[in-house]
C-alpha cells in the first residue's frame, strides 16, 4: 500500500524516546506513513529564532493534514503560549477524542469508553481579568466562557457520527446546565436537538458532570461515548485514564476539518527524560488512532493486538512495575507484530 504522507514532531523531554519506540513498531507494520519530520517545542526554539512552532512545521501539517506529535513542554509563566493550544487554533482542531480501554485489568477489567471533548471554546478561552477592591489589585478573579450554538452542534454531531461509524450504542452528554443555565444550557439544548437526528440508531443519555464523575468511578462499564465541553472534558479524560492504569495508557486525537493531530495525553515528563524509563504505550495507541483515521483499520488492530500481547507477556516499563526500557518495549511490540500473521491485503 502507498505510504500516507504525515508530519512527525518528536517533541520535548521523553518525546524523542517514545517516538523512536513507536517508529520501530510502525516499521514492523511496513511503515504505513511517509513521515516529514518537523521541529516544534522548547527544543526547536533555539534553532528557529525563538519560535517553538516554526512556519515550516505549520506548512508541513497544512500539506499532509496529519501529524503524530510527541509531548511539548509549556514553561510556566513568561507569557509562553502553549504550542498545543496554538496547533488546535491554527487548524481548527475542534474535537478532542480520548478513547479509554482496559488493556491490563486492574481495578476494572471492562472499561471501553470514549470521551469527546470540545477543544476550542468554553472556559478554556482564557478570557480573564481582575477586579481591584480596597487597594488589593487581585481582590476578585473573573473568567468568561464562550460556547457558540454552532460549536455545540458541531461537537455533539461529531460524537454521534463517531458512535455510528464505530458501532457504539449510546452517547452521553455531560453538562452542568442546572447551574450554568446559559453556558452549559446552550450545549444541552443543542445536544438534545442533534440527538433527535440519530433516534433509532444511537441512544441518547444526559448526565450532570458531578454525578457523571461519581458514576464513572463506581461503574465505568455503563458508559460508551461521552461528549462534553472543554473544561469538563479536560478533567473527565484524565479521570477515565486513571480507570485503566493512568496517563501511560491514554492516547488522544485532535481533529478538525482540515487536519488531525495525534498524541499521548501525558506531558514531556522532564523528571525521567533521557533515562529510557518512559512508557511508550500512550503514543503507540495514538499511532493506532492515526491509522484508523487514515483508513488503515487492519494495521491499527495489528498494532493494538501487539501492544496487548506484549503487556500480557509481562513486558512493561518501570511505571507499571516492569523492567523494560522504552526501546526494549518498542522492540517487543515490533517483534509481536512480525510474529502475528498479517491479514491478506492489510497495510
Ligand atoms: P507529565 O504528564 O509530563 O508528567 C506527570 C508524571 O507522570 C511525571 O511523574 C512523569 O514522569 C510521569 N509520566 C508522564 N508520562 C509518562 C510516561 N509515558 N511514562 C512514564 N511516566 C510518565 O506532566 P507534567 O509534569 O505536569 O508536565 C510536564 C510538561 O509537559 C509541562 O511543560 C506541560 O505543560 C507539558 N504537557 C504537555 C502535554 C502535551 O504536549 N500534550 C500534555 C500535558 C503536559
Amino acid at each position: 500500500m502507498t505510504p500516507i504522507p504525515a508530519t512527525l514532531i518528536r517533541g520535548d523531554g521523553i518525546g524523542p524516546e517514545i517516538m523512536d519506540a513507536v517508529l520501530a513498531a510502525l516499521d514492523a507494520l511496513g511503515a504505513p506513513f511517509a513521515f516529514e519530520e518537523r521541529p516544534a517545542g522548547l527544543n526547536a526554539m533555539e534553532r528557529h529564532g525563538g519560535d517553538p512552532l516554526p512556519e515550516e512545521t505549520l506548512a508541513s501539517i497544512r500539506r499532509t493534514r496529519l501529524a503524530l506529535k510527541g509531548p511539548l513542554t509549556t514553561p510556566v509563566g513568561s507569557g509562553f503560549r502553549s504550542v498545543n493550544v496554538r496547533l488546535r487554533e491554527a487548524f481548527g482542531l475542534y474535537a478532542n477524542l480520548r478513547p479509554c480501554r482496559t488493556i491490563v485489568p486492574g481495578r476494572f477489567s471492562d472499561v471501553d469508553l470514549v470521551v469527546v471533548r470540545e477543544n476550542l471554546g468554553g472556559l478554556y478561552v482564557g478570557q480573564e481579568h481582575w477586579i481591584p477592591v480596597a487597594g488589593d489589585p487581585h481582590a476578585v478573579g473573573v473568567a468568561t466562557g464562550f460556547n457558540t450554538r454552532e460549536a455545540c452542534r458541531r461537537i455533539v454531531t461529531y460524537a454521534f457520527d463517531y458512535a455510528v461509524t464505530h458501532g457504539r450504542k449510546t452517547v452521553t452528554v455531560v453538562h452542568k446546565a442546572n447551574i450554568l443555565k446559559v453556558l452549559s444550557g446552550l450545549f444541552l439544548e443543542e445536544a438534545r436537538a442533534v440527538a433527535k437526528d440519530y433516534a433509532g440508531r444511537v441512544a441518547f443519555d444526559e448526565r450532570i458532570i458531578d454525578a457523571c464523575a461519581m458514576q464513572l468511578v463506581l461503574d465505568p462499564a455503563r458508559f460508551d461515548v461521552l461528549v462534553t465541553t472543554n473544561l469538563f472534558g479536560d478533567i473527565l479524560s484524565d479521570l477515565v485514564a486513571g480507570l485503566v492504569g493512568g496517563l501511560g495508557f491514554a492516547p488522544g486525537a485532535n481533529i478538525g476539518p482540515d487536519a488531525a493531530v495525534f498524541e499521548a495525553v501525558h506531558g514531556s515528563a522532564p523528571d525521567i527524560a533521557g533515562q529510557g524509563k518512559a512508557n511508550p504505550v500512550a503514543l503507540l495507541l495514538a499511532a493506532g488512532l492515526m491509522l484508523d483515521h487514515a483508513g488503515r483499520p487492519d494495521a491499527a488492530r495489528r498494532l493494538r493486538d501487539a501492544i496487548t500481547a506484549t503487556l500480557a507477556a509481562g513486558t512493561g516499563t518501570p511505571d507499571i512495575g516492569g523492567t523494560a526500557t522504552t526501546a526494549e518495549f518498542g522492540a517487543a511490540v515490533a517483534a509481536a507484530i512480525r510474529r502475528a500473521p498479517a491479514p491478506t491485503g492489510a497495510g
